[in-house]
């Protein structure tokens, strides 16, 4: 487990609105490719610019069909709801509860520097709201039911 870059809670980055890309330039690029190995090496499901400390709207997301990333995500679409368990790289250790959307369609610029539209659901839909919450500072814990939450011994494993 390589935790180094990983910005930790209480670090006012986690709690600053990040800012929107203005170009999807080799900058941008570089970014995502960085942030591609953090969260590889971290296992994490997904992994947001300001938890290596760059207040940027950036995530990637891994939920085992390859590695992706959104730039400048928007939630346009929103149905139903799912609560499952979520954890954070961002806050080692810790679980809880989290209500989400159980379906959203989210739009944004790809790895590649396309527009895209993705409909999700389930465990990706989940991922989304988490990453995108990460951009506007919010974390897992605001969200959490505060009677689930639980120090846990071993890494989560669906950390984002
Ligand atoms: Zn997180």
């Amino acid at each position: 487990m390589n935790t180094d870059e990983i910005v930790t809670y209480g670090d006012g980055v986690l709690r600053a609105r990040a800012e929107e890309v203005t170009e999807f330039n080799e900058e941008v690029k570089a970014l995502i490719e960085h942030m591609f190995e953090v969260m590889a090496a971290n296992h994490g499901l997904g992994l947001a610019a300001p938890q290596i400390g760059v207040s940027k709207r950036v995530f990637v997301y891994d939920v085992g069909d390859g590695r992706h990333a959104l730039v400048n995500p928007r939630l346009t679409k929103t149905a139903g709801e799912q609560v499952e368990v979520e954890g954070c790289l961002s806050i080692p250790g810790l679980q809880g509860q989290v209500p989400r959307y159980e379906r959203v369609t989210v739009t944004g610029i790809n790895e590649e520097g396309r527009k895209v539209k993705i409909r999700a659901e389930g465990l990706l839909a989940r991922v989304f709201q988490h990453e995108m919450d990460h951009l506007d500072g919010t974390l897992f814990v605001d969200r959490a039911d505060p009677d689930t939450l639980e120090i846990v011994a071993t890494e989560a494993e669906e950390a984002q």
